[in-house]
Formats: C-alpha cells, structure tokens, sequence
C-alpha cells in the first residue's frame, strides 16, 4: 500500500467514523471538504459520506456490499486496466478506495475493541490508540486478577469444605467411641451403687476404715517399738 492509497484509507476513516453527518459541526466538515479536495478536487463530501457509509457498514458485517458504480474493463496498448462508469467527481474518491480493496483484497479497516472507533490498522495494531491499548492491557490486568481470585476462592472452598469433612469425621469417629464406649459400660456387671452419691459415699467410707485400720497399727507397733529401744 502506498502513501496515497494511505491517505485515502485513513480519509475514510475519518469520515465514516461520524455518526450524524447533519449534526457535525461547520468547523468540521469544512475540515472533512479540504481534507477530501486535496485528495481530489470535486469531491461532494455530503454524497462521499452517503455513499460511504452505506458502503462500509455493509462491508464491516461481513457482508456483500454493492458498489454504486460498475467496472469497466479498458484495453490500453497490451494492458487491462480496471475502471468505472458513471463515477460522478464528487464520488471519485470511494471508487478509488474500491481500486485499493481490489487490489489489496483485505479490508483496511477495524472497529476498536475497546472504544468501537473506526480505524485503519497499521500493520498488527489491534486497537485504535495507545490510550486503548493501555485500556486493554489494564482490562487484560484486571481479568487476569479477577481469575487467580476465581481460582484463589475455589481452593479456598475446596479446602473450606475438606476441612468440614475432617470435623465430620472425627465427630462420627468419637461418637461411635463412645458409642463402644457405653457398649462396653453395658456388657460389665451391674455397679452395686445406684447413684454417684452412694458410690462416693461408700468409697469415703471405705478410706475411713482403711485410715483407722493404718492409724490402728502406726499406735501399736512402730512408735512404741523405737521408744522401748
Ligand atoms: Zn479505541
């Protein structure tokens, strides 16, 4: 692609990137003539925006558009060299970007990911600005951020729920302890008291005797004994 076909592109780019021609500021517009009369001189930039627009929208979508002139085939000397009819001046222009889609065969164009603005990409450049491309990357940051978090909380339950199952399971493991436990209390004779009242009071009792029974034998043997020595 040359320089010239490059300043077509990007003209188009330009005007068809407008969403309300009517609407567009004299200013403007005025800009959009110059910029089109240097490229070619009767250019109507009211028709060229028109036509267009109807052309590229038709072409963005994938689909067929019709080109509001027909080809014409001119022999000169031993060459083909391709034209059209009925191209008004003021339309010059559009059938000179159809010559360079022929030619390149691929559409210079493409919407921004980012901010749908209209562009004529140079070479890979895959959003309209570096403005855009930053905005991507930082999206790009951002969704990547927003993943490990994803992953971060599934790991987070995954052990959540591990950790749940752990209780659960030491839970059931001390139940049914218990449970053989009690089994166990179960298969063993009957106690002889019936309430921890009388088992205490039996075993106070008990200690009572056995200390008497102590007390009893320290009075009569050992202390005696040594006195008499
Ligand atoms: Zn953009």
């Amino acid at each position: 692609m040359n320089k010239e076909d490059r300043r077509i592109i990007e003209f188009f780019v330009r005007l068809v990137a407008v969403q309300d021609f009517s609407t567009l500021a004299a200013s403007q517009r005025v800009h959009l003539q110059e910029e089109a009369e240097r490229l070619s001189p009767l250019t109507d930039v009211q028709a060229l925006y028109t036509a267009g627009r109807k052309f590229f929208s038709s072409l963005e979508r994938g689909g067929k558009a019709i080109v509001p002139f027909s080809l014409v085939l001119e022999r000169m000397d031993g060459t083909i060299t391709l034209g059209w009819t009925n191209t008004s001046p003021g339309l010059s222009l559009l059938s000179r970007l159809v010559s360079i889609l022929i030619r390149t065969r691929k559409f210079p164009f493409r919407f921004c990911p980012v901010c749908t603005t209209l562009f004529a990409p140079r070479g890979r450049q895959l959003t309209c600005s570096l403005r855009c491309t930053r905005k991507k990357e930082k999206g790009k940051r951002k969704a990547e951020i927003s993943a490990y978090m994803r992953g971060y909380m599934k790991r987070r339950r995954t052990r959540e729920r591990e950790r749940a199952a752990a209780t659960q399971r030491a839970l059931a493991h001390e139940k049914k302890s218990q449970q053989a436990e009690a089994k166990r209390h179960a298969s063993l004779p009957p106690s002889p008291w019936k309430t921890d009242e009388e088992r205490k009071a039996y075993q106070e009792a008990e200690r009572q005797r056995l200390r008497k029974i102590y007390e009893k034998r320290q009075h009569t043997t050992a202390p005696q004994g040594r006195k008499e020595q």
